[in-house]
């Protein structure tokens, strides 16, 4: 066997340990797919606002702005795949190692990676398909672009004529009461809090590791780049995602 650097033996260390782990996935982890990060420097964000859910629902204008958007990314996200990060959580889930997956990414690559969908709980969302902001019923994406591209806007609702969207959790909408909770729960249960790529600014990521801190578990994070977090955890490797996550499940 070859010789483990002292880093990946640390981190496989304490997931061989973990009972419960629950791991926490931001956009570091997709970009190593090549999804773009929305809102890091350069990122769509800095260039073209983000459309507020307030003014999705006011105007049809802003609607098709904002399909017109999701549109042109649909090419991106059709031809991305999951790397061996998002394969080394799907493996976590399915030794029994990690409970939860909870994501910040409306990507559905956990899920394309084989995470079972119940394991994976998405705070931001999914971009992948289409809901009803009325009844909830979901919808693909593609038969709302056909329209689209008829009609200059989405469908209503077949079910109720309501408003479609992505299924994804925009500025200004209210976060997921069900998803939010079973977050918490898993958070709080959990005795290992393993964080991949999220710089864990944004509300509700960054309550989450303090959270888990409360409640014993021990506090991991991988991320390129430092985060405000860094001091409370028990271990920090500022390390590409899938190749350090890889090798340490290999190490198990
Ligand atoms: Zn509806």
């Amino acid at each position: 066997m070859s010789k483990t650097e002292p880093e990946i033996a640390a981190l496989a260390g304490l997931l061989r340990e973990a009972s419960r782990a629950v791991v926490f996935t931001g956009a570091g982890i997709s970009t190593e797919s090549g999804i773009p990060d929305f809102r890091s420097p350069g990122g769509i964000w800095t260039r073209m606002a983000p459309i507020d859910f307030q003014d999705f629902v006011a105007s049809a204008e802003m609607r098709r702005e904002a399909w017109r958007r999701r549109f042109a990314m649909e090419e991106t996200f059709a031809s991305v795949s999951p790397n061996e990060g998002h394969r080394a959580v799907a493996a976590l889930v399915a030794r029994g190692t990690a409970s939860a997956v909870i994501t910040q990414n409306i990507d559905n690559l956990h899920q394309d990676s084989g995470a079972p969908a119940d394991k994976v709980i998405e705070i931001h969302g999914n971009t992948r398909y289409a809901k009803c902001l009325d009844c909830g019923t979901r919808m693909e994406l593609a038969p709302i672009r056909a329209h689209f591209e008829v009609h200059g806007a989405a469908p209503d609702c077949p079910a109720c004529g309501g408003l479609l969207k992505t299924a994804t959790i925009s500025f200004g909408q209210a976060m997921p009461e069900a998803e939010m909770a079973r977050a918490e729960a898993e958070t709080r249960a959990c005795d290992l809090f393993l964080v991949l790529g999220s710089s864990l600014v944004v509300y509700p990521a960054a309550g989450f590791p303090s959270l888990a801190k409360q409640s014993g578990a021990k506090l991991v994070i991988v991320n390129r780049d430092p985060t405000d977090q860094d001091r409370r955890a028990d271990l920090v490797l500022h390390r590409q995602i899938g190749p350090t996550l890889s090798a340490a499940v290999n190490a198990l």
